[in-house]
C-alpha cells in the first residue's frame, strides 16, 4: 500500500517514494581461491582482517529482515572462505530470510554442504567457467577447480537443495554455451544463468581478451533460444545479453536503489557492486548508520532515484521507467559522468563512438588474461 511506503527527500531531487528492498547481497568476504579475470569484485579487494565479524553480519541480517528484505544472497569472493558460513546461514534462516549461496564450490566439502542443508539453506548457485577441466581451470586460474565443482554439484543434489548453474560468457568460452547448458542438466540444475560478461571490476582490465564479437553474441542468442525450446520443463535458461551490442541498456539492478542493496565485506552499503566507481558518491557502512537510514535517507541511495536527475534524452524518453536510463556505473566508465545516458543506448550521443571502439577492440583481441588478485 502506498501509505506504507516511506518518503525520502534529497537535497537535489524532489521527494521520491521507495518501497523497502526486496533482496540483499552480502559479500561476506573478498577472499577467493580462484582468480577469474572477469571477477566483479573491485580491483581494490578488502583484506580479510577488515571483514565484518560473525556478530556484525548477523546484526545486518536482522536489520535486513526488519527492513523487509526477503532474499539474502550469501556471496563473495568465495563465501565458503568464511569459517562461520554455516552459523551465518542458520542465523539468516531463523530470521525468515530466503538464503541463496553463490559459490565457486571451492572450499565446500560434502560435510559442510550437509551442515548448510541442516542449517536450512534454501538454494545454491554454482559457477562454472567452461565445459572442459583444462579450459575451465585456465579461465578460473585454479587447477582442479572444475573437478571440485562437479563433486559439489553432486553433493548439493544429494541434499535436495535446488541448484542453479551460473555461466559467465565471454570471448574465450562463448562457443561452449550449448555444452554448458547440457552440463547444467547433467548436474541436476533446475536453472542456468548464461550471463555475458559486464565490464566492471577486473573484467574492465581484461576487456581486450574478453569482449565477444558480434557474431559470437548473435550465435549465443540463437543457442539460448533453441535451448529454451528444447529443454522446456527440464531447465530454465536465463540469459543476460551483451551490453555493447544491444540497442538499449538493461534496467541495471532494477533501477538504482529500487529493489536491492549490497553490503561489502567491510560493511559498506551500496546500491550495486560497482557503485564505488562513482567518485562523487560517499557510501556509509553498517557501523555508521542503520540499513534503514542508509536505504531511505542517504544521499548515495537517493542520487539516482526517480527521474529528476536524468538528463535528456532520458528525461523525456518513453522508456525511462523501463530501463531507468541504464547503468550509472557504465555511464561513469564510458562517459566519465554517472548522470549521463548509458552510452549503450542508441539514443546516447556516445553510442556511435562506443560501436566504433567495440568493433575495433573485438577485431584486435588480446590473448592475455590478467587474473584477479587473491
Ligand atoms: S568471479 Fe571467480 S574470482 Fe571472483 S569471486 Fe567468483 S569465483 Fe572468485
Ligand atoms: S534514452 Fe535513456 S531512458 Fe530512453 S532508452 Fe535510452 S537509456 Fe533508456
Amino acid at each position: 500500500m502506498s501509505s506504507a511506503i516511506p518518503s525520502i527527500s534529497h537535497s537535489a531531487a524532489p521527494v521520491v517514494r521507495v518501497p523497502p528492498p526486496m533482496a540483499m547481497l552480502a559479500e561476506l568476504t573478498h577472499r577467493c581461491p580462484l582468480a577469474c579475470p572477469y571477477c566483479s569484485n573491485p580491483v581494490g579487494l578488502t583484506p580479510g582482517d577488515e571483514e565484518l565479524s560473525t556478530e556484525e553480519w548477523i546484526g545486518v541480517f536482522s536489520q535486513a529482515a526488519d527492513l523487509g528484505v526477503l532474499h539474502l544472497h550469501l556471496s563473495g569472493g568465495e563465501p565458503a572462505a568464511r569459517r562461520d558460513l554455516v552459523e551465518l546461514t542458520r542465523a539468516a534462516v531463523s530470521l525468515g530470510l530466503y538464503t541463496n549461496l553463490i559459490t565457486s564450490g571451492v572450499g565446500l566439502t560434502e560435510a559442510r554442504i550437509n551442515d548448510l542443508a541442516g542449517a536450512g539453506l534454501d538454494h545454491v548457485q554454482l559457477s562454472i567457467q567452461g565445459v572442459s577441466p583444462e579450459g575451465a581451470d585456465r579461465i578460473a586460474g585454479y587447477r582442479g577447480g572444475y573437478e571440485r565443482k562437479m563433486a559439489v554439484a553432486n553433493w548439493v543434489a544429494a541434499t535436495g537443495i535446488p541448484l542453479t548453474v551460473n555461466a559467465v560468457c565471454h570471448r574465450q568460452n562463448m562457443g561452449e554455451i550449448d555444452g554448458m547448458i547440457e552440463l547444467a542438466i547433467r548436474l541436476g540444475a533446475r536453472r542456468i544463468e548464461v550471463a555475458t560478461v559486464q565490464f566492471h571490476g577486473w573484467a574492465e582490465r581484461n576487456k581486450a581478451a574478453l569482449l565477444p564479437t558480434r557474431e559470437q553474441v548473435e550465435r549465443a542468442t540463437r543457442t539460448v533460444a533453441a535451448a529454451r525450446e528444447k529443454y522446456q520443463g527440464v531447465l530454465v535458461v536465463d540469459y543476460v545479453p551483451a551490453d555493447y551490442y544491444s540497442k538499449y541498456p538493461k534496467a541495471c539492478m532494477g533501477g538504482w536503489g529500487r529493489v536491492g542493496l549490497n553490503v561489502t565485506p567491510s560493511g559498506r552499503v551500496l546500491p550495486c557492486h560497482a557503485a564505488e566507481t562513482i567518485p562523487s558518491l560517499t557510501f556509509q557502512t553498517v557501523r555508521e548508520g542503520t540499513l534503514s537510514e542508509i536505504w531511505y535517507e542517504s544521499d548515495a541511495f537517493n542520487a539516482y532515484r526517480g527521474d529528476a536527475w536524468m538528463p535528456e534524452p532520458c528525461r523525456s524518453c518513453e522508456r525511462k521507467h523501463i530501463d531507468f536510463g541504464g547503468c550509472r556505473c557504465q555511464a561513469m566508465a564510458l562517459a566519465g559522468d554517472a548522470r549521463a545516458t548509458d552510452p549503450v543506448c542508441i539514443r546516447s550521443p556516445l553510442r556511435e563512438r562506443l560501436t566504433r571502439e567495440t568493433n575495433q577492440l573485438s577485431a584486435t583481441p588480446s590473448a592475455t588474461l590478467h587474473y584477479r588478485g587473491r
